[in-house]
């Protein structure tokens, strides 16, 4: 064995692969994939061993300090994956390999620092010591050991490291690599209940607080778990009243109130032991039949390695599959990922999969505590679990021998990962398979575009699953029901009669007779519908720009300016519409509390519920919203995008778009398909019972071929005409798309760096004789400021774009090579 290796060290702006040599001390212990310590410059920092090498490219090599982990944290194929994915995402490695470790492990080295334990005194040895490295020690003297993160809370923003280093030398501190802890933690939330009756509340409420502002928080609390007789979390009750767990505590010593400890993700397996055995020899349908004969042979060695596309509408049976897809990965002796949009939104796939394999199972998702979600990689490093489940990180997760993934609802967004390192689980699904081997199976009822046009050239193979079974009791009442009718309503036509609500006459009909039969009802808008665009409110028509095309937006703060966000384009805000000449012409947004309001002064009574970003922000927010909706304490649900997912709501007979459009007319060009994919699925969500159900969905361009389809729920036609117009104006799948983004406080910095930027590559472009890749901007993004920075963008259209960007830009770029949107 060699005693040289290359190493990829964890210093996020160097993004770098070293050389280094072994030494004598770790002989024989060393191996692929093991995270280490290595020196770097002045510093210690974290790597990961990619190979053993026989000639290093420098002639003074470093030594390795120490192995964090005597256990390989990436196997072979896992380095393999994440050098092809840094290549394929234009990503620093360091930032790739961050994401197989757990997140524990990946901190830069993450040090346990203490004072040396000898007995001597710091103080008088070291007078000499630097204010900082007095505040160190002292904080170490008052708190014991402390790990870097700890340190960096207790001295926020000061350069800390290098004296502590420094300190280490002189033999004052120790310092020592440390792992995240193995032990593993059930997670609790808290809730409060009322223990005594309203009356005896009321009774006592004068007397619980000393000062008039602690009665009146505890007052409020105690009125609103009056209102909630169930146990309900916490956090809403400080929500609502302002008060704090010190109140609820006092409140539960006078025993007004229980607070009590709920585990929130119980074992799954303990609900669903009943229906386990039954279920395990299914025959197939013919269809499944069909379909399973191809991806069986998927496993054979000789395989040409596609993708499937498993494409098949809700309860056709492709749960199914994966399951039989993952048994025959664990008789082969492989193991399975199956990655879904999100756990707690896909209850019963879960289930299944673990009444199936007992024991075998690993999730992986949101609630998990750092302790717990280590235990889970660990035990899949070890081979112990066969399939794991989870979020698109779950692909990350180190298993010995994969040869199952698979992507449920590949067509979800939330398989991109829309901060740095960006990256798409779809596409890097199936690279993975490919160098591991194994089987790729994409399932969705609604394939995106480009994964269906993928499938429609022959790059993956496309099975298809047309009929609904009828044997599962939770999808059985909506077996033989058609999808719900969708109404169109023309906004146009509504303002015309003089109606200028956010809802039109049918949809306010629709809404009373619901509320009247005591049904629920959903009311949808599109989260990016707060964007702000203009139009005429008589004929429907929209400001667009002259040289893009693409609608200009509003922007108050710059003195009623109208802005294109691909070209820089900039106008007046136009008195009269250019189109019919009317002045019926705003500047328009909307957004979800403005809905709830309007919903609640039509309609008093109605006992509405928000979900929306704002709503959610608090954890759980989501189980809370959602059980309390189920369970019929609200009789409205409005909200954006989160409606779209899977969730079946089987009291709700109507559903009402808002506003249908908004998303349709932003400069993007997968606007269209993103709007049909939510409207569809928003659509979907009516009439899951024998009651029947109705969709209404209001728009300013009932004409356009996303409405239309949406309406019919045409997904062949829609994607029929989505490609012809991706083909006209030539984006994916016809071209490949990066997009470059610069982010600054100051916008002038952004605009030059911006401008800078495309200046070079437009002559790079020339030189290499590019005449085939386009260059679109530079200009501002679609949303201009986040966080307080202001964002440009250029966008490269061609093929075969990485080598133009790939290790040529500053780090402070963001660089997307398969972009989900311009925005
Ligand atoms: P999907 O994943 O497409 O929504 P599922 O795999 O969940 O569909 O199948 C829907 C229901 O039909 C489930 O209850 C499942 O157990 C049942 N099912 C699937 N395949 C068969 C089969 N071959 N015979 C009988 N029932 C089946
Ligand atoms: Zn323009």
């Amino acid at each position: 064995m060699s005693t040289f290796v290359q190493i990829a060290v964890n210093v996020p702006s160097l993004a770098g692969v070293f050389d280094y040599s072994l030494p004598e001390s770790l002989a024989g212990r060393v191996r692929e994939g093991q995270l280490v310590v290595v020196p770097f410059g002045k510093q210690t920092v974290q790597g990961v061993i990619l190979r053993f090498i026989d000639q290093p490219s420098i002639p003074q090599t470093k030594e390795i300090n120490e192995l964090v982990d005597p256990e390989p944290v990436l196997t072979s194929v896992q380095i393999a994956f994440a050098e092809s994915l840094a290549k394929s995402t234009l990503s620093p490695l360091a930032a790739i390999l961050a994401l197989f470790l757990p997140s524990g492990l990946s901190r830069q080295a993450d040090i346990l620092f203490a004072i040396r334990e000898s007995g001597f005194d710091p103080r008088s040895t070291t007078p000499d010591l630097t204010s900082l490295a007095s505040r160190l020690v002292k904080l170490l003297r008052e708190r014991g050991p402390l790990r870097s993160r700890q340190i960096d809370r207790a001295i926020a923003h000061l350069e800390w490291r290098r004296t502590a280093q420094a300190l280490v030398k002189r033999g004052v501190l120790t310092s020592q690599s440390v792992l995240p802890p193995a032990g593993v933690r059930s997670k609790f939330i808290r809730t409060a209940q009322l223990a005594v009756s309203p009356e005896t509340a009321e009774a006592l409420m004068p007397e619980i607080g000393s000062t008039q502002a602690t009665r009146t928080r505890r007052q409020k609390a105690l009125r609103f778990l009056i209102e909630h007789p169930d146990a309900i979390n916490v956090s809403w009750v400080y929500a609502e009243s302002g008060c704090n767990l010190t109140d609820l505590q006092d409140l539960g010593e006078r025993e007004l109130l229980t607070l009590r400890e709920t585990e929130i993700w119980r074992d799954p397996l303990e609900k669903i032991k009943d229906w386990e055995s039954e279920k395990r020899d299914l025959v197939l349908t013919n269809e499944q039949q069909n379909a399973w004969q191809k991806l069986e042979s998927g496993f054979d060695e000789m395989a040409a390695g596609k993708p499937f596309l498993l494409h098949g509408v809700t309860g056709s049976g492709k749960t199914e599959l994966y399951l039989r897809a993952a048994q025959e990965a664990i008789r082969r002796g492989r193991q399975a990922i199956i990655l879904v949009p999100e756990i707690s939104l896909t209850p019963q796939t879960v289930r299944r999969f673990l009444a199936r394999f007992p024991g075998q199972v690993g999730l992986i998702h949101s609630k998990l505590s750092e302790g717990e979600r280590y235990d889970t990689w660990r035990r899949a490093r070890s081979g112990l679990l066969k399939i794991i489940i989870g979020p698109r990180s779950a692909l990350f997760t180190p298993l010995p021998n994969p040869g199952l993934i698979v992507l449920d609802e590949c067509h979800d967004a939330s398989y991109y990962n829309s901060e740095p390192p960006f990256y798409n689980a779809v596409s890097a699904a199936q690279t993975y398979a490919q160098i591991c081997g194994g089987v790729c199976i994409l399932g969705s009822a609604t394939p995106s575009i480009v994964q269906r046009h993928q499938a429609e050239v022959g790059e993956s193979i496309h099975l298809e699953l047309t009929q609904r079974l009828s044997s599962d009791p939770l999808t059985e009442s909506a077996e033989g029901l058609d999808l719900p009718p969708v109404h169109i309503v023309d906004l146009r036509e509504e303002l015309k009669a003089g109606n200028r609500g956010i809802f039109s006459r049918e949809l306010s009909e629709a809404l009373g007779n619901t509320l009247k039969r005591g049904e629920q009802a959903i009311l949808f808008l599109n989260r990016r519908g707060t964007a702000t665009y203009v139009f005429c409110r008589d004929c429907g028509y929209v400001v667009k720009c002259p040289r893009c095309d693409a609608p200009l937006t509003y922007h108050f703060s710059t003195g009623e300016k109208l802005l294109c966000h691909r070209c820089g384009y900039e106008r007046q805000m136009p008195k009269k519409c250019p189109e019919c000449g009317n002045t019926n012409i705003r500047a328009y947004g909307l957004g979800s509390e403005k809905v709830e309001a309007e919903t609640q002064t039509l309609f008093p009574k109605a006992r509405t519920l928000r979900w929306d970003w704002e709503t959610t922000r608090q954890k759980d927010a989501h189980e809370i919203i959602l059980s309390h909706f189920v369970s019929g304490r609200a009789d409205v649900l409005v909200g954006t995008q989160m409606l779209a997912k899977g969730l079946d709501l089987p009291r709700v007979t109507l559903v009402g778009i808002v506003l249908a459009d908004v998303g349709l007319n932003l400069p993007d060009p997968f606007a269209a398909e993103r709007v049909f994919q939510v409207l569809t699925q928003v659509a979907g969500r009516a009439g899951r019972s024998s009651r029947g159900g109705l969709v209404v969905l209001q728009t300013f361009t009932p004409e356009h071929y996303a409405i239309q389809a949406a309406a019919l729920h045409d997904v062949n036609g829609f994607y029929k005409e989505e490609l012809t117009q991706r083909k006209r104006l030539g984006y994916p799948p016809y071209s490949q798309l990066v997009r470059l983004e610069y982010r600054h406080y100051d916008p002038a910095k952004a605009e030059k760096e911006a401008r800078a930027l495309a200046v070079k590559l437009q002559g790079r472009l020339k030189a290499d004789g590019r005449n085939l890749t386009t260059l679109i901007g530079p200009a501002p993004c679609f949303f201009n400021k986040l966080d307080g920075r202001f964002r440009w963008q250029i966008v490269l259209r061609g093929a075969n774009l990485e080598p133009l960007v790939g290790g040529r830009l500053a780090p402070d770029w963001r660089v997307e090579t398969e972009p989900v949107s311009l925005l």
